[in-house]
């Protein structure tokens, strides 16, 4: 399939996908957190075409988008009042909340679930095509399922090349993680995935917000959000997060370094930008500062892929602070990951 790269809005072709997205192809577009691959949400022949693209499992459902809050009605059984106030103060923007779906919505779209995922994103180009296309805008993240997510159109193009219509290029993602996945359905809200919208954030609106249990990835809990499941995000080579104090972490990851090498096996190292002088490893790609999170989000998937360009075999990763985006930035490391070494085994 020839894919048409779009320069922003002010291109002439940008009209033309918007038809071709209402018409059932898919259209690669920027959103504030990631790259996300629409088509036509009341479409399901256009959605089958998402799951085919991205070789995604068919039991992941996916986040309607859309550009004004009208289209909501006709999507969901009801919106409560807690809804309302997360509306009023986070939209648009990074945070997806599931609601009660009405007859409306596709399975396809749900994966047979009962309720729907729906988001207005913050970003001019994605709110100007789903406009012009008139219609709910079925999107993941535009990326081939299980690599890491994509926030500037040379990854899209990477990955889904050849197999999607359209691709607009929006230059770098803002935010550089997915939105914050958000059950609405019961009393308290419960965060299922962790993203651009913190905790913190959400219970200065609504008061207390629990989390899925199973977002800590011990034991056997199945997570509410199908997609949490799965092994994601993940870089070519194997990844390994470290865990411990700055000197420790990075002594001991120099001493891995040193080994590899003997071994003839070549090491990329995830850094902090305050440590990054002190590797000794082959590749070291840093990510931003420990003092500025919101920069690491926004780096973090560039980053991953950066390794696959520099043929590493194995990576280390150093952990950061689980407070606020941080939350989102671990959750995406623990799932690019294969497996952890604790401070205890330093
Ligand atoms: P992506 O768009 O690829 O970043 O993934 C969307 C995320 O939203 C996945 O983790 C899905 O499992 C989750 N999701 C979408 N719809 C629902 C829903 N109805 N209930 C729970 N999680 C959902
Ligand atoms: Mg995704």
């Amino acid at each position: 399939m020839k894919t048409i790269i779009i320069n922003g809005i002010e291109d002439e072709l940008f009209h033309t996908a918007a038809q071709a997205l209402k018409d059932g192809d898919l259209v690669a577009f920027p959103t504030e957190t990631v790259y996300g691959l629409g088509a036509n949400a009341l479409n399901p022949e256009a959605v089958k075409k998402i799951y085919q693209a991205k070789g995604r499992p068919s039991d992941n459902p996916l986040i309607v988008h859309i550009a004004d809050i009208s289209q909501i009605e006709d999507l969901v059984l009801e919106v409560s009042h807690k809804a309302k106030a997360l509306i009023d103060n986070f939209w648009p923007g990074p945070l997806t909340l599931i609601f009660r779906k009405s007859s409306k919505v596709p399975d396809i779209i749900t994966a047979g679930l009962d309720t729907v995922a729906i988001r207005m994103p913050n970003n001019p180009i994605a709110l100007e095509l789903i406009e012009r296309a008139a219609i709910p805008v079925a999107a993941p993240s535009a990326n081939l399922s299980g690599r890491p997510s994509t926030t500037e159109c040379s990854h899209v193009i990477n990955d889904l090349k050849g197999r999607v219509g359209y691709i607009i290029d929006g230059g770098p993602c803002d935010v550089g993680v997915e939105s914050t996945v958000l059950d609405i359905t019961s009393d308290i809200p419960m965060i299922l995935r962790p993203g651009g919208i913190t905790l913190e954030m959400l219970e200065s609106v609504v008061g207390k917000v629990d989390t899925d249990a199973a977002l800590e990835l011990k034991g056997n809990v199945k997570p509410r959000s199908p997609g949490m499941k799965y092994r994601h995000y993940s870089p070519k080579a194997e990844m390994i997060l470290v865990y411990g104090s700055q000197d420790d972490v990075v002594a001991k990851i120099n001493e891995l370094s040193a080994e590899n090498r003997k071994k003839g096996i070549k090491t990329g190292v995830l850094s902090s930008l305050e440590n990054a002088q002190k590797y000794c490893a082959d590749t070291v790609i840093v990510t931003g500062s420990v003092d500025n999170l919101a920069q690491v989000a926004s780096g973090l998937f560039d980053s991953l892929r950066k390794f696959d360009e520099e043929n590493v075999d194995i990576i280390y990763s150093e952990t950061f602070p689980e407070r606020g985006i941080g939350r989102a930035i671990m959750n995406r490391l623990k799932k690019a990951s294969a497996k952890v070494i604790k401070e205890t085994e330093i």
